[in-house]
């Protein structure tokens, strides 16, 4: 999976495709969906949300510029495994989830594997987590209107956030936005990505039915 889908498509850094290697995509998966656990696609993980593709897990945590000593916080924990492996390249990573069951199945996947500098917290992540804050990592695995002001506030100088942004399931890119002092901040446009989008307070407001 690593050498095909992600390292051959242009992901470079030795670090991610380590940490891409040693977390077994197969543990956050449902066990009717593991023999296709390392195929390049989302994959359903209940409650209408998925796994994300291991090549943009790969691709945004590259972009996030993880280092050793590195606090994260990740919105839209999911399954976990974007959180296990960040944590495999920082020193701690928060991550938020919106759905009780799936925040605390992955809490339970990630203690089970020994990811022990992941904290899962069941809370809307639009607004951050403000008590982990600053953090010179955010990463966010779901797509909002714009890019959150909580956000923002919360990145250390030098700090980077990756996060999809745009309409809810099209036009969306994927954008990376760079702490540069207290008050200056760096843009860049990743290219196009499809998400499943981030529901809260500083996101969308969750569709007729939604939980
Ligand atoms: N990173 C995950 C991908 C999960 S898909 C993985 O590796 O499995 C995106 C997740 O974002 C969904 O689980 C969804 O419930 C969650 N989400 C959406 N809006 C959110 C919000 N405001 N706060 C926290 N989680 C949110």
């Amino acid at each position: 999976m690593v050498d095909a889908q992600i390292a051959g498509r242009g992901v470079r850094d030795r670090a991610v495709l380590e940490a891409m290697r040693s977390i077994p995509r197969e543990a956050f998966v449902a066990a009717r969906l593991r023999d296709r656990a390392y195929d390049d696609t989302p994959l359903s993980i209940g409650t209408g949300q998925t796994i994300s593709q291991p090549y943009i897990v790969a691709l945004m945590l590259e972009a996030a510029a993880i280092g050793p000593g590195d606090r994260v916080l990740e919105v839209g924990a999911g399954s976990g495994y974007a959180a296990a492996v960040a944590a495999r390249l920082a020193a701690h990573v928060d991550a938020v989830e919106r759905h009780a069951g799936l925040a605390r199945a992955a809490a339970e996947r990630l203690a089970s594997l020994g990811c022990a500098n992941v904290a899962i917290h069941e809370a809307d992540g639009s607004v951050g987590w403000p008590a982990g804050a600053p953090y010179d990592a955010i990463v966010v695995s779901a797509a909002g209107p714009d890019l959150p002001a909580a956000l923002r506030e919360q990145l250390a100088v030098g700090g980077r956030l990756v996060m999809p942004v745009g309409e809810r399931g099209w036009g969306q890119r994927l954008l990376k936005l760079t702490r540069i002092d207290a008050g200056t901040f760096r843009q860049e446009d990743l290219g196009g990505v499809v998400f499943v989008p981030l529901v809260g307070t500083q996101g969308w407001a969750p569709e007729e039915g939604e939980s």
